[in-house]
């Protein structure tokens, strides 16, 4: 069965390292990708655009990407946004054999157990790890790396053989934008335009967004 791939965050906003990871993951396992934005993020503090506002920026980064998707099922839910509430949405509706994966920056990745209900995860999905500058998969610590022992796969194909609980490293190019660069950035009155699909750099001037506070 074909792996459907699911790319949760903030995206507050949107930058050209998420659009570059998403389509590595879409040609990598030729497969579409689905941007997921978070409601509302619990690792973090509350993001500086609406929920809404950072969706419209993901539909306006992937328009004209066709295989890139995005799904507001995390704003039309109360509460967290917890990962493990929205694989098991997931799951029910792609039943128990389909291979779902979690495309994930290793920051993020190396937080995993704080997540809530962590170990769920590896029953729920697979996840497709990206690296990013300043970390590194051995900075995992002894919680994290005894969990994902056995898991590490080298051969993307292995994840489309069974529905969850596989790792892969996603071979890229390091993607240095950040979110919080371009939120201090705007800030700051530079321009970040280099880092922004153009729609969404223009609905960020429209909205008058990140001039204030991070
Ligand atoms: P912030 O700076 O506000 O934390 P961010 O740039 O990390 O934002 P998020 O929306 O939090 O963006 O990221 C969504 C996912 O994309 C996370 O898993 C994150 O690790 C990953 N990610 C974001 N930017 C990069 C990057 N440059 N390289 C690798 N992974 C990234």
């Amino acid at each position: 069965m074909r792996l459907s791939i699911y790319y949760g965050g903030t995206f507050d906003p949107v930058h050209n390292g998420h659009l570059a990871i998403a389509m590595a993951a879409q040609s990598a396992f030729s497969t579409d990708v689905i941007l997921l934005p978070s409601a509302d993020p619990p690792h973090r503090p509350p993001a500086s655009a609406s929920a809404e506002q950072r969706a419209a920026m993901v539909d306006l980064a992937i328009a004209g990407r066709p295989g890139l998707h995005c799904d507001r099922r995390e704003l039309r839910r109360s509460g967290k946004s917890y990962s493990v509430l929205t694989l098991h949405e997931l799951r029910e509706e792609h039943g128990l054999e389909q291979p779902l994966a979690w495309l994930i920056g290793i920051d993020s990745f190396l937080g995993l157990p704080s997540w809530h209900h962590w170990r769920d995860l590896f029953g729920l999905c697979h996840f497709i790890v990206v690296r990013r500058p300043g970390r590194d998969v051995a900075d995992a610590d002894a919680v994290l790396s005894e969990a994902c022992l056995g898991r590490w796969q080298t051969d993307p194909e292995t994840l489309d053989q069974c529905p969850s609980g596989r790792i892969y490293l996603l071979p890229m190019a390091l993607r240095p934008e950040s979110a919080t660069a371009v939120r201090n950035g705007l800030q700051t009155g530079q321009n970040m335009n280099a880092v922004l699909s153009p729609s969404v750099a223009a609905y960020i001037h429209r909205h008058g967004l990140y001039t204030s506070g991070v």
